[in-house]
C-alpha cells in the first residue's frame, strides 16, 4: 500500500468499485487520503479509518459508517444509531433514535468533512490527485458542486431545512419498510378513525382530506423540498394513514394530479425493472398506501382497478390478528371477514397486497388464539406470490392504551424466547402458503 492508498481501494483499482460514475482520490486535512465517489443518487465517501460518509445530491448529511454502528439521519431531521443483531436475535439491526445532541454532533462531522473536501479539491494539484474516474475535468466538474453543497449545510442551515420539511409535510412516523425510501406525499393527514389501543402514531392531528387544489400545491412543494435529492427515491407514498379510505371520486381527484407533476410507467410496462428509476429524479415505479379493511370494503373490484390505472400498485393492511376477539379488544373497528373481502377485491383488480400482523399481540392470555386465528387468516385470505406478510412485534407505547390495556387485565407479556417461537411459526405457515414473511420493528423510524 502506498501514501494515498485507502483501506477501501487496497488491492483494487477504479475498475473494481463500480456504482460510481465519478471519483477521486486525494488528502484533506491532515494529509489523511480520502476517495470521493459519485453515484447517480447519493456522493459517498471513505476514509483511511474505515469511516463511510454519505450525502444526498443537495448535499444534505445522510449516513455515517463505521466497523461497528452506522447513523442516519432523514430529511425529516430525525437521526438513528444502527448496530447489526446477531443472528440469534433475529438479524437485522437494532435502531435507536438520536437525541438532540447527537444528531448535531452527526450533521457537524459531516458539514465540517465537506468544507474539508472542498478545500482540498481547490488547493490540490491535479497530478496529485491519485485516481480519477472518468477522468480529471469530468470529475471535478461532477463532484465539485455537490460539495459546495455539503460544504454549505451548517448547523445554521441544517435547523432551516428542519423547518422547510415543517412547512411541507405533516410527520411521517411510519412506512412499510420497502417505502423507506419513498417520495411521500400526503393527501390526507392524520387516521381516518385513530381508535387502535397499540397506535399513537397520528395522535393529536385531527384527520382530514386535502382539496384538490391542496394537494397540487403539496405535490409541488415537496419536488421543490426534495431538490436533487429525490433521486434516490424511486416509489411515492401516499399517506398519511389509510390514504385509500378517502371516497372513491375524490381519491382519484387527488391521484390524477400526481402525473402531471412525476412521470409513472406506462400500464404496458409495470412493474418496471429498477433500471427505470435509478437516478432520474421524477421517475416513479407506482404508488403504495395504507388501507384498512373496514373503509378498503367501500370500494368494489372495479374501483380498485381505477386506482391501478392511476399507479397504485401495492397496499399494506394492517390486519394485526386474525382473532375478532383481540381485534376487539384493541379496538381495531375492522372485522376478519370483512379484511379477506377487502383483499379479494384487491386481489381481483391486480394490486399487490401486503398485510401486517401484530406479534405477541395480547401477550400469553391470546397467544393461542392469536396463532390460530392468524394462520387460518392467511390461508383463508385471496393473497398470491409475491405478497408479504410484515410480522411486526407489537410495540408498547406509554401513552397508547394498548400497555394500560395490558396493565389493567393483568396480561403477562411473551419472553424473548416466546416471542421468537411465535415468530417461527408465523414464518413457517406463511412460506408453506407460498407467501413471504418479513420480519420488522415499527419503532423507530425516520423519514
Ligand atoms: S394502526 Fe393504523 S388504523 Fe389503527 S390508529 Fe394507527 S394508523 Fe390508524
Amino acid at each position: 500500500m502506498n501514501d494515498t492508498d485507502i483501506k477501501y481501494l487496497e488491492h483494487k483499482s477504479l475498475k473494481d468499485v463500480p456504482g460510481f460514475k465519478s471519483a477521486i482520490q486525494l488528502k484533506i486535512r491532515n494529509d489523511k487520503p480520502v476517495f470521493i465517489g459519485l453515484r447517480d443518487d447519493a456522493l459517498s465517501v471513505f476514509t483511511d479509518e474505515g469511516k463511510q460518509y454519505f450525502y444526498d445530491l443537495e448535499g444534505q448529511p445522510w449516513r455515517l459508517s463505521t466497523l461497528n454502528y452506522t447513523l442516519q439521519r432523514g430529511v425529516s431531521h430525525y437521526g438513528l444509531r444502527l448496530r447489526k443483531r446477531p443472528k440469534e436475535r433475529g438479524g437485522g439491526y437494532d435502531r435507536e433514535r438520536l437525541n438532540d445532541d447527537e444528531l448535531a454532533d452527526f450533521c457537524k462531522e459531516l458539514w465540517q468533512v465537506g468544507g474539508d473536501m472542498l478545500d482540498a479539491i481547490e488547493r490540490t494539484p491535479r497530478e496529485k490527485i491519485k485516481f480519477t474516474k472518468p477522468d480529471y475535468d469530468t470529475a471535478i466538474l461532477q463532484i465539485k458542486p455537490i460539495v459546495e453543497r455539503i460544504a454549505g449545510y451548517s448547523p445554521d442551515r441544517i435547523e432551516r431545512e428542519r423547518e422547510r420539511f415543517a412547512s411541507v409535510y405533516q410527520p411521517v412516523p411510519v412506512l412499510p419498510p420497502d417505502h423507506y425510501r419513498a417520495f411521500v406525499l400526503q393527501a390526507t393527514e392524520g387516521c381516518s378513525f385513530d381508535t387502535c389501543a397499540f397506535c399513537s402514531l397520528y395522535k393529536g392531528i385531527p384527520f382530514r382530506v386535502r382539496s384538490v387544489d391542496e394537494f397540487d400545491e403539496h405535490i409541488k412543494r415537496a419536488i421543490e423540498f426534495h431538490g436533487e435529492a429525490l433521486r434516490q427515491r424511486s416509489t411515492i407514498f401516499l399517506g398519511q394513514a389509510n390514504a385509500i379510505s378517502i371516497p372513491q371520486h375524490r381519491l382519484v381527484a387527488l391521484m390524477k394530479r400526481i402525473p402531471e407533476h412525476v412521470v409513472l410507467p406506462p400500464d404496458e410496462e409495470r412493474p418496471v425493472k429498477p433500471k427505470w428509476t435509478r437516478g432520474k429524479r421524477l421517475h416513479f415505479s407506482g404508488i403504495g398506501a395504507f388501507i384498512d379493511g373496514f373503509t378498503g370494503l367501500k370500494k368494489t373490484a372495479d374501483d380498485y382497478r381505477e386506482l391501478w390505472n392511476l399507479g397504485l400498485d401495492r397496499v399494506y393492511l394492517g390486519v394485526e390478528s386474525g382473532s375478532e376477539e383481540i381485534l376487539e379488544w384493541i379496538q381495531k373497528p375492522a372485522q376478519p371477514d370483512q379484511m379477506l373481502d377487502t383483499i379479494e377485491r384487491l386481489k381481483e383488480a391486480g394490486v399487490a397486497t401486503d398485510i401486517i400482523m401484530l406479534l405477541g399481540v395480547g401477550g400469553k392470555t391470546y397467544e393461542k388464539a392469536h396463532i390460530e386465528m392468524s394462520l387460518d387468516f392467511i390461508n383463508r385470505s385471496a393473497l398470491t406470490k409475491g405478497d408479504r406478510v410484515y410480522l411486526s412485534e407489537v410495540v408498547e407505547y406509554s401513552d397508547a392504551p394498548y400497555y394500560q390495556r395490558m396493565e389493567h387485565d393483568r396480561i403477562e407479556r411473551l419472553s424473548e424466547d416466546e416471542m421468537k417461537k411465535q415468530l417461527d411459526v408465523f414464518k413457517d405457515a406463511i412460506k408453506k402458503r407460498r407467501l413471504q414473511p418479513v420480519p420488522y420493528r415499527i419503532d423507530p423510524f425516520v423519514y
